[in-house]
């Protein structure tokens, strides 16, 4: 069985190559590094059962496959990152559209299961929380983050629309707020910031009051969902929800962190939070739990306290072309 792993060299992206491996099954990355960072997926480049196509999947190519995730995307909303969506709106708008079309035309060529990652973006600014799958979100259609949240929604139509004409095995995960080992902090998003600013001793940029809310996933959990929707019988055709619950204000992740670091850093308040930053935001998993039978199993200081080991080990050779973005 072989596997196609777009974005594969992604901060997600890359722990699905190693779960992927592990299950047996042999992985064709492709990525064209906009985000993605080759030190990801150097550990797999000599392996015989892995293969990279440096790519822009919104441009047509073919790579036969049983499985077709498709990561392929920017996902930091960090103005202030060159590697942000917000630094990439064309590319991070067509690589959730033309990118969705081109992998699913692979998918239906070759009679793939398709897995699309979208986001809890597509719930925008949330009227109702915690944001169940029946939420069609309230998002602004032109705004800033609309080169993603809006191309994500195509993304999940056009998923649904080969499965409805063309019969496309298609899946789709809302993936929440992510964290862990390998998430690039040169992407300015929020756990990389605070992690690398807490071990370097510099001052941890809380943007806005902090009163904002989000719940964090440690990204093994994350992989063991995508894992389950992939491999489910009960899941074509249908959303849902992957993230943890468990929601804190910014601030107290912000403080939360400064502790686990042991780190002498004060907190800063910046004025860097876009238009269009959701002011809470919360999984209801109920259907995960239901149809997955999964749920998050570790626990935000654990998931904090081996990220934070990671950052130890690795901050440095990170750091040492592209200065964390503060
Ligand atoms: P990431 O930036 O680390 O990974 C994205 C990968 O896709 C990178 O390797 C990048 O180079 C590659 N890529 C981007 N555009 C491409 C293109 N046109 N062609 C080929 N490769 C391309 O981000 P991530 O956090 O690993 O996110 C992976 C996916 O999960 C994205 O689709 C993102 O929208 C989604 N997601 C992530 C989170 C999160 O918390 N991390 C939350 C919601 C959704
Ligand atoms: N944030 C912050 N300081 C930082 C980076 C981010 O306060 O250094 C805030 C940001 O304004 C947002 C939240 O943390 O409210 C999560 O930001 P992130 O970019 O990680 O992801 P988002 O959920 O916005 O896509």
């Amino acid at each position: 069985m072989r596997a196609l792993v777009a974005g594969g060299a992604g901060f997600i992206g890359s722990h699905l190559c190693d779960r992927l491996i592990a299950e047996g099954i042999a992985v064709t990355c492709v990525d064209n590094f906009i985000s993605g960072l080759p030190a990801n997926i150097a550990h797999l480049m000599d392996r015989p059962d892995f293969d990279l196509i440096e790519h822009d999947v919104s441009q047509p190519f073919d790579s036969p496959a049983d499985l077709i995730f498709h990561f392929a995307s920017p996902a930091s909303p960090n103005p202030a990152s060159p590697k942000s969506y917000l630094a990439h709106p064309v590319a991070t708008a067509l690589a959730n559209s033309q990118g969705s079309y081109q992998l699913l035309e692979i998918a239906r060529r070759h009679g793939a299961r398709y897995l699309f990652a979208s986001t809890s973006e597509i719930y925008g600014e949330p009227l109702e929380h915690p944001q169940r799958e029946t939420y069609f979100g309230n998002v602004n259609p032109h705004g800033i983050r609309s080169c993603y949240d809006e191309s994500k929604r195509f993304g999940e139509a056009i998923a649904m629309t080969y499965h409805r004409e063309f019969q496309v095995d298609v899946r789709l995960i809302r993936i929440f707020n992510t964290y862990g080992p390998r998430c690039d902090p040169a992407d300015g998003r929020v756990i990389p910031n605070f992690v690398s600013q807490a071990l370097t001793g510099d001052p941890i940029t809380v943007y806005g009051d902090g009163a904002q809310t989000r719940s964090l996933c440690y990204v093994s959990d994350l992989v063991e969902g995508i894992w389950r929707m992939i491999t489910s019988e009960r899941t074509g055709g249908d959303v849902v929800n992957l993230g943890n619950p468990e929601e804190h204000t910014i601030l107290e992740y912000a403080r939360l962190i400064r502790d686990l670091c042991d780190s002498g850093s004060e907190v800063v308040f910046r004025e860097l939070r876009t238009a269009d930053d959701p002011s809470r935001r919360q999984p209801d998993i109920t259907k995960a739990r239901e149809l997955l039978g999964w749920e998050p199993q570790v626990l935000l200081r654990e998931g904090l306290k081996q990220t934070i080991a990671w950052y130890r080990e690795h901050l440095p050779d990170l750091s040492a072309g592209t200065d964390p973005v503060r």
